[in-house]
């Protein structure tokens, strides 16, 4: 398991490189998306982590299967995590949001890298993702509230951006 790196660590602001996708089955990237998964499971408030996190730079994020049971999606029951993955994606490589909804909510945000602050961060309620999974297929993915922002937060961690650049109203939490 590696460790999360905190705020004032550079390679939170650099600019990650896209993964080759001849190289996403490789051994080295394979060991960093287990890492990354690792380390996310490792932290019980987390949904989500970006490969800058683990001071990999990148462009890969992973998504805790939990996470998908608090997307809003009309009427739906929760999943079961063990079928998540045959339904939803949790590894995204390359990604780009190809599709964001104009509206915009405040929504509370935290982050694994900036403990322990939390704000609100205006957000698109729903976006679309184009990436590659972890065995190099090409994919589009809908999020829709909790989904749609750890894309938008996500993506910007790929972009070098934290969310306390964007958020208003910063508090310290502390969850213990
Ligand atoms: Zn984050």
């Amino acid at each position: 398991m590696k460790k999360i790196v905190q705020k004032d660590n550079k390679v939170l602001r650099e600019i990650a490189s896209e993964v080759p996708v001849d190289e996403i089955t490789s051994e080295k990237i394979q060991n960093i998306i287990k890492d990354m998964h690792e380390s996310l499971a490792g932290e019980r408030d987390g949904v989500a982590l970006a490969a800058p996190q683990i001071a990999v730079s990148l462009r890969i994020f992973v998504i805790s299967p939990l996470a998908y049971n608090y997307e809003e999606r009309d009427g739906a029951e929760k999943i079961d995590p063990k079928e998540i993955s045959r339904e939803r994606k949790l590894v995204f490589i390359n990604p780009k949001i190809i599709w964001k909804s104009n509206d915009s909510k405040k929504m509370d945000e935290g982050c694994l890298s900036v403990r322990p602050w939390y704000g609100k961060v205006k957000r698109s309620s729903r976006a679309t993702v184009e990436a590659y999974d972890e065995n190099g297929k090409k994919f589009e993915m809908e999020g829709r509230g909790l989904v749609a922002q750890i894309f938008q937060h996500e993506i910007d961690h790929l972009e070098g951006i934290l969310f306390i650049d964007k958020a208003k109203n910063l508090k310290e939490i502390n969850l213990e």
